[in-house]
């Protein structure tokens, strides 16, 4: 069989929808807010003309009320959406709520389903999820917050840090040990929690190097700092199972760490496009930019990037179409695309020169909002730490390193 890079119709339909939605309703919708209109009434008003065309929560299945897009269309979905701040927005495909929309549909009961999944996926509600802690990150294991059982309740106490998005949330879901005394991977439960709580006391959004806009913590809900006193939760809120944490914390991260990459995809996209537009438009000692085979190659540096992270993202939506086996894949595209961006946006910003580090441009936004991406959903040293174990693995069981670096393509 040739391989076979062609998008069926539909799927191509679908992007082109999004990608005129983004560019009609979204960028513009930007603009409203910057000059002051309120972010409720902007919001409501996209996501009632998303509606309206169909264009929903892509990735959930159509009987929940999304578009039930596979993994494919919903790449292609989603690096439309990156465009701009409030495409993932309009389609209430917004992180950190849509990878845990997809775990309350997998793991949840039918009472979370209809009490906590349904008015998510409605986007009338918004939540966060609560496992870092100031004692514990890349290694969860470490995690002090302890959850005891008391009758048909639970009794928390302790702390969490870099709860993105818990100030503008309803919902917290929550990790926590249940029992220290089971296998290090046993020992975490997860609880879903209403917000407010008294129990759950958010102390402050941490200030980070991200450059913040007026509506940055509307939008975003920023970061959060808790402190957990005697947060009681009801059996009935435990997902997934008592020592099963770590298995709802790896299915979401699982569908997170993509979104970002498809995001980065549409992000760098413009990066390029702009660095691009500016080169041919600015002359420096006699001559456009664009004719300095320096630049020329600095351009082809970042569109080398591009065009492998989407090859990239591609090849993994074909693999989870198929339902094949993409850990080491997604490792290696959430590290590598991580890295394109910021390239990418950084290259922009030095063709730009003085006007790249102003904020009178996006890019200077984007660089200190990107750089957070090589932390979050693991550091890049975990994932090359699996990625690099992945390949020892191969030799060892093959005799060749190919099963781990993309030889089933091959
Ligand atoms: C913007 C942002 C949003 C976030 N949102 C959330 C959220 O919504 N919910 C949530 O629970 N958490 C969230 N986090 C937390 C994030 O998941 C953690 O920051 C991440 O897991 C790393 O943990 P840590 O910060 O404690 O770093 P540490 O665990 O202290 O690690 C520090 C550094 O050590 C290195 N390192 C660690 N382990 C290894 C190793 N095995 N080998 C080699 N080097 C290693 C890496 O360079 C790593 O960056 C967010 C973080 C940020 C910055």
């Amino acid at each position: 069989m040739a391989v076979d890079f062609e998008i069926p119709a539909e799927d191509q339909a679908v992007r082109e929808k999004v990608r005129k939605f983004v560019q009609e309703h979204c960028i513009p919708a930007e603009e409203e807010l910057q000059q002051g209109r309120p972010y409720k009434e902007v919001l409501d008003e996209l996501r009632q003309k998303a509606r309206a065309q169909g264009l929903w929560t892509p990735f959930i299945p159509k009987e929940h009320g999304g578009m039930g897009l596979g993994p494919l269309a919903n790449a292609l979905v989603q690096m439309e959406l990156g465009e701009s701040s409030l495409g993932a927005l309009a389609l209430n495909t917004q992180g950190p709520d849509d990878a845990t929309m997809l775990t309350l549909l997998t793991y949840g009961t039918d009472y979370q389903k209809e009490k906590f999944l349904k008015p998510l996926l409605a986007g009338e509600k918004r939540i966060c999820y609560s496992m870092t802690e100031k004692a514990a990150g890349a290694d969860a294991t470490g995690m002090q917050t302890r959850a005891i059982r008391d009758g048909d309740s639970w009794v928390l106490n302790g702390e969490k840090w870099f709860s993105s998005a818990a100030s503008v949330a309803d919902i917290a879901v929550v990790m926590a040990k249940t029992n220290p005394d089971a296998p290090r991977h046993e020992q975490f439960s997860t609880f879903i929690v209403e917000l407010p709580n008294p129990g759950y006391q958010i102390q402050r959004d941490i200030p980070t190097m991200a450059i913040e806009g007026p509506l940055s913590h509307i939008i975003g809900g920023g970061h959060a700092e808790v402190v957990i006193k005697d947060l009681v939760v009801p059996h009935e809120n435990l997902l997934g199972g008592e020592g099963q944490g770590f298995k709802m914390g790896q299915h979401r991260l699982a569908y997170g760490r993509l979104r970002h990459g498809m995001h980065n995809i549409a992000m760098a996209q413009r990066a390029l496009d702009m660095a691009t537009q500016r080169v041919i438009e600015r002359s420096t000692f006699g001559q456009p930019l664009s004719q300095r085979q320096g630049v020329q190659w600095m351009l082809a540096d970042c569109a080398t990037q591009l065009y492998i992270s989407r090859l990239m993202l591609l090849h993994i939506a074909y693999k989870a179409e198929k339902g094949l086996d993409l850990r080491q894949e997604n490792s290696i595209a959430k590290v590598y695309l991580a890295h394109m961006v910021h390239k990418v946006v950084d290259t922009a910003i030095q063709l730009h020169g003085a006007l790249g580090f102003s904020q009178d441009t996006p890019l200077a936004r984007w660089y200190t909002s990107i750089r957070s991406q090589r932390l979050v959903d693991g550091p890049d040293e975990v994932h090359r730490w699996t990625v690099g174990r992945n390949v020892i693995k191969a030799y060892r069981e093959h005799g060749t390193t190919a099963p781990a670096v993309g030889g089933d393509l091959l």
